[in-house]
């Protein structure tokens, strides 16, 4: 559900499933450019920031993927029940290689479940899997985050690979000082991105305990150890935003800088 760096630098795709595959250090992609002072003050601070919350994710999952549900319920029986439960009969569920890999691809509205989550029987692999099933009820709904957040998708995408050569360009030739203004606005549609996923995921996880406690799927004491994974998960989105409102800063900051030293 949780992988880590580089959706930005890896460009697209990643933006276009829910990749659960979260990218807290994504907003960096373009920022390494050189080392400066506000790379010192603003990046390294949020990326530790980063880190911090994906050393958490994943000691919460290591925990509670070895704890077994009550119910001893598979995350793919987990996912059918609430699927089924809400109609939605006909999405599939696949297995996806990996760890935390875990997503829900609205492309082709599948749920896919990482090998340990779609045969585990922990208070994670329910917990993960209802969050996955939490997306594809949102897709099925047209929840309104959720299409706001599609909608940046192809700006940001477009946004984050041209912004670095605009700035970079309208940096050394004069003629074109302008263009690393354009390249600046163009990079601030990273931090929108990361901003507008915070919803939907806060949501997806919020329907998620509502769900397996409706159905049953979980007692009290799982739901305390699914909200406890699902939370710490929840904050990789939150470090995620911090990190790329921090590189926005940066280059903000670079930017208007080279802009004074030349007036
Ligand atoms: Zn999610």
């Amino acid at each position: 559900m949780y992988e880590a760096l580089t959706l930005v630098a890896a460009g697209m795709e990643n933006y276009g499933a829910y990749s659960d595959t979260n990218n807290a250090i994504g907003g960096l992609g373009l920022g390494g450019f050189y080392i400066d002072q506000w790379y010192i003050l603003l990046v390294i601070p949020a990326m530790i920031i980063a880190l911090i919350a994906q050393a958490r994710v994943k000691s919460a999952y290591n925990k509670y993927s070895k704890i077994g549900n009550s119910r001893g319920m598979t995350g793919a029986q987990a996912a059918r029940m609430i699927l089924d439960d809400h109609g939605l009969t006909y999405v599939p569920i696949n297995i996806t290689q990996g760890t935390l890999s875990d997503h829900f691809d609205p492309r082709n509205n599948t749920v896919n479940l990482s090998p340990d989550v779609y045969s585990g029987t922990s208070i994670a692999s329910i917990g993960i899997a209802a969050h996955e099933v939490g997306h594809a009820i949102q897709h099925a709904e047209h929840y309104f985050p959720n299409k706001v957040r599609s909608a940046v998708i192809p700006i940001t995408n477009f946004g984050s690979n041209i912004s670095m050569i605009l700035i970079l360009i309208g940096l050394f030739v004069t003629a074109f000082n302008w263009l690393a203004w354009v390249g600046v606005a163009l990079y601030s549609t990273v931090a929108i991105f990361q901003l507008v996923t915070l919803p939907v995921e806060f949501n997806a996880s919020h329907r998620a305990m509502n769900h397996i406690r409706n159905l049953g799927i979980a007692n009290d004491a799982d739901a305390k150890g699914v909200k406890k994974v699902l939370s710490a998960a929840a904050m990789t989105y939150v470090a995620a935003l911090i990190t790329s409102l921090a590189s926005f800063l940066r280059i903000f900051l670079i930017v208007s800088g080279s802009g004074r030293r030349r007036n």
